[in-house]
């Protein structure tokens, strides 16, 4: 099926690993234009060479979205460079693997921070161009945890939650705008962040048997972690026009470690 993504442009926020690298590689498989960012420009430019697309296809800043000022930066140079905006992936950030009692004052602020500024910048900067589009959407990408947290994530489970209430408010409050919103609700995804945590835990396992003990203590159904690309099929299909009558929802891609129903 076409998904009508040819010529669009989308920004991902955080395209350097991961699941954004993943976004940025099957949008631009799609024939559409992408804008990426994240802080460190040698990551950035190592992961661009890998995409082999022309610069009339990807544009790529050194951006943190924490910062209000260089995200419209960014955000301005996309719109001048392929003529507007038409769809966001609010995906940069990564979690913060801290009990109660490890957590200051300064790891919330940080986390909310982090979290909220993540959806909210981005969102600002690219609202203009996103309502004169005929076809705009933003996806915000979550985690599982904001609806099932889990105490070793306490400050990424609470920001979680607030950022999928977050994104149901903005859904309501930006449709007349034709700005449709949506969530991915991650479990465990093969990234960086999986392969760092295995460097550091240092258990004498190898990566794979490290992986399979993970997936079977949190209980996740099909067994294994997920692959970026799993979540990037999920975010393109809500990014599609195709995806026209769909906001205000949320995706779990999880392989079944969500235990609720909803
Ligand atoms: P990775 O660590 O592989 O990639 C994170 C990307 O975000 C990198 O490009 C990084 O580049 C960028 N980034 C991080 N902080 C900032 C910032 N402040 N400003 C701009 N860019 C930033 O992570 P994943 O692909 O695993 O995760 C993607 C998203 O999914 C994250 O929000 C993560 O929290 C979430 N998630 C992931 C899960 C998983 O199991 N992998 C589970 C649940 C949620 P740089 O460091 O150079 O800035």
């Amino acid at each position: 099926m076409d998904l009508g993504l040819a010529d669009r442009t989308v920004l991902v926020t955080g395209g350097s690993s991961g699941v954004g690298l993943a976004t940025v590689r099957t949008l631009l498989a799609e024939g559409a234009r992408v804008a990426t960012c994240g802080r460190d420009a040698d990551r950035l430019a190592e992961a661009a060479a890998t995409l082999g697309a022309g610069q009339d296809r990807l544009l790529t800043g050194v951006c943190d979205v924490r910062e209000a000022d260089a995200v419209q930066r960014f955000t301005d140079r996309v719109a001048t460079a392929f003529g507007g905006v038409d769809g966001l992936v609010n995906n940069a950030g990564q979690s913060r693997m801290k009990r109660l009692d490890e957590t200051g004052a300064e790891d919330w602020r940080d986390e909310l921070e982090l979290k909220f500024a993540g959806v909210l910048h981005p969102l600002q900067a690219c609202r203009p161009h996103l309502r004169a589009s005929d076809a705009a959407s933003v996806v915000n990408v979550n985690a599982v945890l904001a609806k099932q947290p889990e105490p070793r994530l306490i400050t990424t489970s609470a920001a979680r939650a607030g950022i999928l209430n977050l994104s149901k408010s903005l859904a309501t409050e930006l449709a007349p705008e034709g700005i449709r919103i949506n969530s991915v609700c991650l479990g465990l995804i093969d990234t960086g962040q999986w392969t760092r945590r295995h460097a550091a835990a240092d258990t004498g396992l190898t990566y794979e048997q490290w992986q399979s003990r993970l997936a079977a203590d949190r209980g996740v159904a099909l067994g294994r972690l997920g692959r970026a690309e799993e979540v990037a099929y999920a975010v393109v299909s809500l990014l599609s026009p195709r995806a026209s009558y769909i906001t205000g929802t949320s995706i779990d891609v999880c392989g079944g470690v969500s235990r609720g129903i909803l």
